[in-house]
């Protein structure tokens, strides 16, 4: 009796695998980081090739980065590939959030339909890591009311930034070296910077050059959750072990 009510107890806190989403107020949306002389550096659109390489700038220089996924973009989330890249960011400390399942704008999109685009991802941080996560950003940084209620009944905040690398709008990587360099002079109490994980030369010249620059004028690199205040993760379990179910 005592291991079953353990089991309810821990139902009614972490809501289970699959469990429906419980009614909640609309998703708060960030667009600042509200910790002071806290960066947090973001980077979307992965899991994908240059990961390690941002991951171990990141810890080399005792810094935490946040990675939103997406779940089928530029490939399958369940690939072995990109399960490791996954565990890899996570288990190096890393925040893992969601970018939602196949990058579409989210404004477009019925209720049905953006549940199934942040369920599907969710699902994936879930089995790969053993979390839920509490940060969702929507592709293109798009956004309506119906996203804001989805999102928030499925209990994430929604994540944009206020500084740009400008990397996806086509920055080479001195002009996005060149705006960290403006930010970090106008020095403004905190930073949340968009990245792309997916593009080369931001993993090569601009994310170490960042961090060098952003520690120097005196900045702390956190994860998005830390430089809010806030918990990463809805709820912290065990990772799953590969099944048929994994598949894009
Ligand atoms: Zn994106």
């Amino acid at each position: 009796m005592f291991a079953s009510l353990l089991v309810t107890v821990a139902l009614a806190l972490f809501g289970g695998v699959g469990a429906a989403p419980q009614k909640r107020a609309p998703a708060q949306v960030y667009r600042k980081c509200t910790v002071a002389n806290t960066v947090a550096l973001t980077f979307d659109d992965g899991p994908h090739a240059w990961l390690y390489d941002i991951s171990d700038a990141l810890s080399a220089a005792g810094a935490q980065g946040t990675f939103f996924f997406n779940g089928n973009n530029f490939g399958c989330i369940y690939d072995d590939v990109n399960v490791q890249r996954i565990k890899y960011a996570y288990d190096n400390g890393h925040q893992v959030a969601s970018h939602t399942w196949s990058h579409k704008d989210l404004a477009t999109l019925s209720s049905a339909q953006i549940h199934d685009e942040m369920e599907r991802v969710e699902l994936a941080l879930q089995r790969i890591c053993g979390v839920q996560p509490a940060f969702m950003r929507p592709p293109l940084g798009n956004y309506n009311d119906l996203v804001l209620e989805v999102s928030g009944a499925r209990g994430q905040d929604v994540a944009i930034w206020d500084f740009d690398s400008g990397d996806s709008l086509g920055a080479s990587a001195q002009e996005s070296i060149n705006r960290y360099d403006e930010v970090a002079s106008q020095h403004p109490s905190s930073i949340l910077a968009l990245n792309h994980e997916t593009i080369a030369s931001t993993s090569e010249q601009v994310v170490p050059y960042a961090i060098q620059r952003l520690q120097q004028a005196g900045y702390r690199l956190v994860t998005l959750a830390e430089c809010l205040g806030q918990q990463p993760y809805q709820w912290v379990g065990e990772p799953q072990t590969r099944d048929s179910n994994w598949t894009c």
